[in-house]
């Protein structure tokens, strides 16, 4: 399977860490996400969890103790019920790298990211 292999892109970790996951521990933590949010007036829904963030402000999530992943992908995976497709990245529509909307979040290659990033 796909996801035990090595190295697999962290959108395969995030769907099967969901997919494996029992009802119980899934509820508290869409809980847990849901505490952990702020719903502003423009339509974005920032994540304001204490689990880190990067240097460009993405929020981030521990999965495990030692391993965190972002947290607009987390809300992604959850929205979308499959895991982010190889090779892509999820591009914020609304340019708030905090935001985990669903809505707002879209797939893209690596290359078109880099251009809307650089051209707008
Ligand atoms: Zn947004």
């Amino acid at each position: 399977m796909a996801a035990k292999r090595r190295g697999a892109y962290n959108g395969q970790i995030i769907y099967e860490w969901l997919r494996q996951m029992v009802r119980k521990d899934k509820e508290r933590l869409i809980a847990r996400l849901s505490n952990a949010v702020i719903h502003t007036p423009s339509g974005c829904i920032l994540y304001k969890h204490t689990g880190g963030q990067t240097s460009k402000g993405y929020r981030r999530v521990s999965v495990t103790s030692e391993y965190k992943v972002y947290a607009h992908h987390v809300f992604w995976t959850l929205a979308n019920c499959r895991p982010i497709p190889d090779g892509m990245e999820i591009d914020h529509e609304c340019n708030t790298p905090a935001c985990v909307n669903p809505k707002h979040l879209r797939p893209l290659t690596p290359e078109a990211n880099t251009d809307r990033r650089n051209y707008g």
